[in-house]
């Protein structure tokens, strides 16, 4: 089933969530970056975020996201657009922990407690957002909360789950984000906590075979949801043979004269999605 997000409003205007479904992206990030379990975890609540916050871009504007942490996978690097493509990495996608005391993979021991969160949102026109906070968790997902409500100042819930299988596939994948908009009542952000509070795990959920609708409809409960956007989310990434003709165009006649007579041709691999890309002399000698 073709993964997709949800864009709603609620409370007259007071709140605005989102909700998701990326079991299919997470397994294509994982397949591609051959991620073990803990990585796949990390990579996919980060795929799963970002994608949500490229829904609240608009037109051609995209966003990346650096999670710099101190632990062993190194930087987690995604970035999305605001037509639901994403796309990311994990410097170290073999290392493994085991499960914590719940457990659960163990996405902090991974992703470490010390660091930076940032993020930059381009916006057209050479117009650049750029937003960093301290790593607070670990987690993922509270480091998000905190960088809503720290350089964003917009109070938000965000929550991301990823269930790996015992083959390292992904079983399920998934997250929301809750934001409170100007103007929001303690009566609603009160009931909002309640709920969020006993919300079970977002993976299970998803895992049971819930919608991004069904999801929102467990977390506001009777209250009436206006959806208002439907948009697929899937992993894409923008690498081209073109694109790699013109990197390798930017090194110079010296460099490519080099790879025509030494290597007979050349090889370069997109970090994003592992693709590899081939020139051979001809193609070489074009650029020159
Ligand atoms: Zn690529």
């Amino acid at each position: 089933m073709q993964d997709y997000l949800v864009k709603t409003t609620l409370y007259d205007g007071m709140v605005r969530a989102y909700a998701s479904v990326t079991t299919n992206m997470v397994e294509e990030a994982r397949r591609r970056q051959d991620t073990w379990a803990t990585p796949s975890a990390a990579l996919g609540r980060t795929l799963t975020i970002t994608s949500m916050m490229g829904a609240m871009l608009k037109g051609e504007d995209s966003l990346t996201v650096k999670v710099e942490g101190s632990g062993p996978i190194g930087a987690i690097i995604v970035d999305a657009n605001a037509h639901g493509d994403v796309r990311g990495y994990v410097i170290h996608p073999h290392v493994d922990f085991p499960s914590n005391e719940y457990g659960k993979l163990d996405v902090r021991a991974a992703v470490g407690t010390e660091g930076t969160l940032s993020i930059v949102k381009d916006l057209g026109l050479k117009d650049y957002f750029t937003g960093q906070v301290p790593i607070v968790s670990g987690e993922i997902s509270e480091d998000f909360t905190y960088y809503f409500a720290t350089s964003e100042q917009t109070p938000s819930a965000v929550g991301a789950g990823v269930l790996v299988d015992t083959d390292y596939t992904i079983k399920a994948a998934g997250g929301f984000i809750v934001q409170l908009m100007p103007g929001a009542t303690e009566e609603v952000v009160t009931k909002l906590e309640q709920k969020l509070e006993n919300f079970p795990p977002i993976s299970s959920l998803i895992e049971a075979g819930n919608s991004p609708e069904e999801i929102l409809q467990q977390l506001f409960d009777d209250e009436a949801i206006e959806v208002l956007e439907k948009m697929d989310v899937q992993y894409k990434c923008k690498c081209s043979k073109e694109r790699m003709k013109n990197a390798v165009k930017g090194l110079g006649s010296e460099e490519i004269t080099k790879m025509i007579e030494e290597d007979h041709g050349a090889e370069a691999t997109c970090h994003f999605c592992n693709e590899v890309y081939h020139l051979t002399e001809d193609e070489l000698r074009a650029l020159l």
